[in-house]
């Protein structure tokens, strides 16, 4: 297949590709001339092997990006709130040759045992001849990427250029598309939520507006002001939003905020549609390079709190006991589709795990109705057992979030010799807002065993780059 940006530049070269809060932009005609220019400077340094890069949201990182990919250079994604110590165990995990990173991390990086090379020194070589792909094989591998490690050691995912292809084709065919679509990316683009939307960009010629990280006033204007029609979130920062909206309304032609990355509490999905957001709520991870299962826009309100249905060219299976459950019974969420990860990047053990007749097994729990529509449960390995019973902290946490002036809410589990574990919960809340209140609106909602035996208030709680809640350091 042509090379996509280069097909785009073709296509529609004067059409944004990148637009920034303050105004700057670069059309496909750019983004396509900077990335092929900065691919041959990149070569002097760098011909073929895995390349790393750490960067923010920036031009930079996209043009350097694409230009990896003029190269055929599989690019290993780093995350920039990693220590020192861990950009060098994912690099020898990735088998990493070379580190390109955003000027910022100049120092951070003195110590890593690879070369490094900051882009503004990469933007003074001298252009190497060397010859860029025209047509790329769409089975080579484009990137590597950590899963986002909300369960602990992140693991290297393989993507190829098919698996994005077909994650960009799946999404359009769901939500549609339409000419003035404008895609706000604040997630990071080191995860597959943030970088999912740049194969969207080029391939659906649509621009991105592309925020450094999510900030709630820059999203709000930019979806009240810049004429954003799809951004996407997760629960915390769709939560900031909707705060920030008030008694406001966003305008008619912003058509969907696609939530993902975990559980989506129903009295948010709830304030969403008092507030006529368009929530559309989406289930993926980076093995599946995004979204796999979305509700589509016909669906959102009269499925409130699914995740949907596989989306085309995906399929999804309930797994129990090595067989597939009925309707509305709970069990392993299990997949398969051509936006599938050929596996994890030297994971033998982890792959013979989740690889198994074809499916690939998600380590979440969940059930579909008798429609066909997924609700999510909860992750397997977050389940709590308690005298037997099982309790889903995303269940507790639902109720916690439906008190009013609580604003996040994260239940784990700690040991208990009588009943082997008991749910305590961590709490971020309004002044006033007491334990005692919250013990009594839980016990009025949830089977005793599932109350948490204690309410602990926190200015915080621990969240990864994506804002995804880390349950198993809220203890720490
Ligand atoms: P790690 O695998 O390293 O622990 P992670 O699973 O958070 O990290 P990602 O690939 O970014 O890494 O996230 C995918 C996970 O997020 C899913 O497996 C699921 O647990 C959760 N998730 C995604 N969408 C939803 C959803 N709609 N509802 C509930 N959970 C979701
Ligand atoms: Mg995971």
């Amino acid at each position: 297949m042509e090379h996509w940006l280069t097909k785009r530049a073709y296509l529609t070269p004067d059409n944004i590709a990148i637009e920034l809060s303050n105004g700057e932009t670069l059309t496909f005609a750019q983004l396509y001339e900077r990335a092929c220019a900065f691919a041959s400077k990149v070569y002097t340094v760098h011909q073929n092997g895995h390349i790393a890069m750490l960067s923010n949201n920036s031009i930079d990182m996209v043009v350097a990006f694409w230009a990896c990919t003029y190269l055929n250079v599989p690019v290993v994604f780093l995350n920039t709130r990693l220590t020192t110590r861990e950009w060098q165990i994912q690099c020898e995990d990735a088998d990493v040759e070379t580190v390109i990173y955003a000027d910022q991390y100049k120092e951070s990086v003195e110590s890593l045992a690879l070369p490094t090379y900051p882009f503004a020194d990469i933007d003074t070589f001298k252009s190497s001849a060397c010859t860029l792909t025209t047509d790329m094989d769409l089975n080579s591998v484009c990137s590597l990427m950590f899963t986002s490690g909300t369960t602990g050691r992140a693991k290297p995912v393989i993507h190829t250029y098919h698996n994005h292809w077909s994650s960009a084709v799946a999404s359009a065919l769901n939500l549609g598309l339409m000419p003035n679509d404008k895609w706000l990316a604040c997630l990071p683009l080191f995860h597959i939520g943030g970088l999912s939307i740049l194969f969207k960009s080029v391939i659906y010629g649509m621009p991105v507006y592309l925020l450094e990280r999510f900030d709630e006033e820059k999203v709000h204007n930019a979806i009240m002001n810049q004429d954003v029609t799809i951004i996407s979130v997760v629960a915390v920062t769709c939560s900031r939003l909707l705060d920030r909206l008030a008694d406001g309304y966003y305008p008619s032609s912003f058509r969907c905020m696609l939530l993902g990355g975990g559980p989506a509490p129903k009295p948010l999905l709830e304030k969403a549609k008092e507030k006529n957001v368009p929530i559309v709520q989406t289930y993926g991870m980076t093995e599946t390079s995004s979204q796999i299962v979305t509700l589509s826009e016909a669906d959102a309100l009269r499925k409130l709190g699914s995740a949907g249905k596989p989306l085309f060219s995906a399929s999804l299976q309930i797994h129990a006991n090595n067989k597939t459950t009925k309707p509305n019974e709970v069990g392993e969420i299990v997949v398969k589709g051509p936006m599938v990860t050929s596996g994890y990047y030297h994971r033998e053990k982890a792959n013979k795990e989740a690889f198994r007749n074809g499916w690939f097994h998600t380590g979440d729990l969940g059930y579909v109705d008798e429609e066909g529509f997924l609700f999510v449960v909860d992750r397997r390995s977050d389940l709590i057992i308690s005298g037997g019973e099982n309790i889903y902290p995303a269940e507790v946490e639902e109720v916690l979030l439906s008190f009013k002036g609580v604003q996040e809410a994260g239940v784990t589990a700690i040991e208990d010799s009588k009943w082997g574990q008991v749910p305590v919960a961590y709490v971020v809340a309004n002044e006033g807002v007491t334990a005692e209140q919250l013990l009594v609106h839980c016990s009025a909602r949830l089977a005793s065993f599932k109350v948490p035996k204690t309410i602990y208030f926190r200015d915080q709680l621990p969240r990864n780059a994506t804002n995804k809640l880390q349950r198993h350091l809220l203890q720490s």
